[in-house]
């Protein structure tokens, strides 16, 4: 190594090299924000910063290893001391961002996360002491720029839930057969692009949802005459926090009132491509219908190449069709003219009996796709499917996908071979977990 001339600056070094990895992992507090600002999605920055994480705390384990080869720690130096609780807390950030801590507690992992990342930021600069001038500024820089990005986030805030006519954003809930659809009022309308997402703070939901702010995709909204999102819809499957507490809100028949923090994500310009394939299970549904509506409107005003739509939805109850299903018919008459939508609906699971169905579909309108949508009571077979896909493309084609981990990883398997022939892959920023899998399928056949 250079520069290194035995064990004690190696130690050093190692240690050196932690304290600038956190430059980069304490630069913001909302991972979204510092994704959109690096031009990257969402999940690449969080597997990022888990990488960067995990080599830290590597080069950390090396510099206390190392180090006490060379000296016996004493405690009553205070530096030491320091240097211990800077240590302990980059381990327990480790260990609380291990999935099953963080994917069952989010929230508190959350506020654990940043709490952790505090404490050792302290902890470090007493450990290091006013000799390292380079490692302290390493230091203040990852604070400057924390600081920088939250104060143009909470300016962004401001600016987009408050005006001199409206005060904060108004939600409205509309209960659905296992997804709700929340429909939010914004005091300052934007022009929604394709594969924005928000995220949304609700104080009034629960006690707890004060502290809280959770991501959703914008899956559909109405517009005023510059094309500005006045109203916007989002598609909610409730879990057990925060979007529970939503659904036990939601025989609330008036508004009540929130905050927005976005528009976040990466946008998808489709207009690009001559062909569209677009693959969603479950609620991953609710990240592809924007690209859905732009397509159609672009192809309306001619300002698109696109020429061919197919969407493929693997869902698991025949009623989840419910969830779009306006939306879906409105498009479909949209496009009329053109033709160039197509849909293939999988279900899972049909009604097992008419009880199920009447209890379903009470007080709602029939679905009258047309011939253009088909439903087939099965699984959907991806190899088959994007087999059929690539042999009725025409030209340049994209493939968005919001699905879960399963679907995902076959598809980016099967796209291998068809990168080099004009066939692009994206990854939308919002990525359904693998839905629960009730029954397989009863009846088989199609529509
Ligand atoms: C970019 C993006 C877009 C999304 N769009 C939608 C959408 O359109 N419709 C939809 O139903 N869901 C969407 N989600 C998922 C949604 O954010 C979570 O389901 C929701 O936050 C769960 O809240 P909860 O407190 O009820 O979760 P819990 O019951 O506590 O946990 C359920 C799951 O949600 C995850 N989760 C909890 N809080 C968050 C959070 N703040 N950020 C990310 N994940 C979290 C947990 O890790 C866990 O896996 C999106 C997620 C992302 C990252």
């Amino acid at each position: 190594m250079v520069g290194i001339s035995g064990l004690s600056d190696a130690g050093l070094r190692a240690g050196s090299l932690a304290v600038f990895q956190m430059v980069p992992l304490m630069a913001g507090n909302r991972l979204s924000f510092i994704a959109d600002f690096m031009g990257l999605s969402y999940h690449c920055l969080r597997y990022l910063h888990s990488s960067v994480g995990v080599m830290a705390v590597a080069q950390t384990v090396g510099h206390i290893v190392l180090m006490s080869r060379v000296r016996r720690f004493n405690l009553e130096i205070v530096q030491e001391r320091f240097g211990i609780l800077a240590g302990g807390s980059l381990l327990g950030l480790f260990l609380i961002s291990l999935p099953f801590v963080r994917n069952v507690l989010h929230e508190t992992f959350l506020k654990l996360h940043v709490g952790l990342a505090f404490f050792m930021f302290y902890s470090l600069w007493r450990h290091m002491g006013a000799e390292r001038h380079t490692l302290r500024i390493a230091l203040m820089s990852a604070l400057g720029l924390f600081a920088v990005s939250s104060l143009l986030r909470g300016a962004r805030i401001i600016y987009r839930n408050f005006t001199w006519k409206q005060q904060w954003a108004r939600a409205t809930i509309f209960p659905g057969n296992d997804v709700m659809e929340i429909q939010i009022k914004v005091p300052r309308p934007w022009v929604i692009k394709p594969g924005q997402y928000l995220y949304l703070w609700a104080p009034r939901v629960s006690y707890l949802s004060i502290f809280q702010s959770h991501p959703f995709s914008i899956a559909w909204w109405s517009e005023d005459a510059n094309g500005r999102a006045t109203t916007m819809s989002l598609l909610v499957e409730p879990h057990h926090g925060f979007t529970n507490s939503l659904r036990h809100k939601s025989n609330l028949n008036h508004s009540f009132r929130v905050a927005i923090d976005g528009p976040y994500g990466r946008t998808v310009d489709t207009s690009r491509y001559n062909t569209l394939v677009l693959f969603a299970t479950g609620i991953g549904i609710a990240a592809l219908m924007p690209l859905l509506k732009s397509a159609i409107k672009q192809s309306k005003s001619a300002t698109t190449l696109v020429k061919r739509i197919s969407v493929v939805w693997q869902l698991e109850e025949e009623s989840d069709e419910r969830w779009v299903a306006s939306w879906m018919n409105k498009l479909l008459e949209e496009d009329n003219e053109s033709k160039i939508l197509f849909s293939s609906l999988y279900v899972a699971q049909r009604f097992d009996n008419d009880e199920d169905e009447e209890n379903n579909y009470k007080g709602k309108v029939p679905i009258p796709y047309g011939k253009r949508v088909k439903k087939l009571f099965a699984r959907a077979d991806i190899r088959e499917i994007m087999a059929k896909e690539m042999q009725e493309r025409r030209g340049r084609t994209l493939v968005a996908v919001s699905a879960e981990g399963k679907v995902r990883d076959t598809l980016r398997k099967l796209m291998r071979e068809y990168i080099e022939k004009d066939v692009d892959i994206q990854e939308l920023d919002f990525q359904p977990h693998g839905w629960h899998k009730k029954e397989m399928v009863k009846h088989k056949g199609v529509i």
